[in-house]
């Protein structure tokens, strides 16, 4: 049996259980009345409107794209990938920024269960592996997220991706622990300078959350028993000018401290976002990363991880 037939073998014989979904939607509900779900730490009640949020949610969720894909990593492709407005960070280089500052923004739509229900039975019958929620950033859209996966029935359930910027407080990884399969994880700066010009980060130590978040995701093992996949996939963008500053540093952490972890180095930067219009705080971020900037963070990323190191979702040859 190859690699790839046993692993589908694996995945075919474990439907997710996602344990006490009523009590965790009640929790989560009881959260959002003063949310610090993420480091923003905005404490303002969500169920009374978006008012002082600053992922400008209230209790509802949208989404403004699905799509079944083959583009995320290798080990959790094809994937259900559904994307929610709204963040917690203001990252000037976002491929998603205008659904990130205005999450209702066309073509978005509320998160309907019962929608989400009868997409899952549709793509899992298409072949999807997992469905991944992504954004925006899914920690500010938890409450719907879990109402919305409560309407599945359990022989239509995916094993759950959660492709996170990594700003969640313990409360809300609580909350999604036993739920989420995968935390696929951006570690996106290599000190706290650049996080705050780039990405607005004031107040809180953005490389401190990855940690919890990747603690938290590794505290029973590198790999899920049930269903063969990666607990913790951790993404790397590596962005034109930053390599001495955030690629280098980011990665040598990363290989210190969660050596379990899966690395995908992502080399594809696009200016995007405010950088594609040349914005003062990121002027360097208007331009691709050249081959050699590139090139230079491959071998970083092949020195300093003795675990699996993907290139843009594959595997390393
Ligand atoms: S999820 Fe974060 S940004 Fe949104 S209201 Fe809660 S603490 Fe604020």
């Amino acid at each position: 049996m190859t690699g790839r037939t046993r692993r589908d073998a694996v995945y075919a014989s474990a439907l997710p259980v996602w344990p006490d979904l009523d009590a965790r939607i009640a929790a989560a509900a009881d959260a959002y009345r003063a949310c610090r779900l993420c480091p923003r730490d905005c404490g303002v009640d969500r169920t009374q409107g978006p008012r002082g949020a600053f992922c400008r949610l209230g209790t509802e969720a949208f989404v403004y794209k699905e799509l079944l894909s083959v583009g995320e990593e290798a080990a959790v492709s094809p994937t259900m990938l559904v994307d929610l407005g709204g963040c917690s960070l203001r990252c000037l280089f976002c491929s998603e920024w205008e659904h990130v500052v205005a999450p209702r923004r066309s073509p978005a739509v509320p998160l309907d269960p019962a929608w989400l229900a009868r997409q899952m039975r549709r793509r899992r019958q298409q072949g999807a592996r997992s469905v991944t929620f992504v954004g925006g950033e899914p920690i500010v859209n938890l409450l719907a997220v879990l109402r919305a996966l409560a309407a599945v029935a359990p022989g239509d359930r995916l094993p759950v991706v959660w492709n996170t910027n990594g700003q969640a407080s313990a409360a809300a990884l609580a909350l999604l622990g036993g739920v989420v399969t995968t935390w696929n994880v951006d570690l996106k700066f290599g000190n706290p300078r650049c996080a705050e010009r780039l990405a607005g980060v004031h107040g809180f130590d953005a490389q401190a959350e990855v940690a919890r978040v990747l603690a938290f995701a590794l505290r029973d093992g590198a790999v899920d028993p049930a269903t063969g996949l990666p607990r913790a996939i951790v993404r790397h963008l590596v962005m034109p000018g930053h390599g001495a500053c955030c690629t280098r540093p980011a990665l040598a952490w990363l290989a210190d401290t969660f050596p379990g972890a899966c690395l995908n180095l992502m080399t594809g930067y696009l200016p995007l976002g405010p950088a594609a219009g040349g914005h003062l705080r990121a002027a360097e971020l208007g331009r691709r990363a050249s081959a050699r900037e590139v090139a230079e963070a491959v071998d970083t990323a092949a020195a300093a991880w003795r675990r699996a190191v993907w290139i843009d979702g594959v595997p390393r040859a």
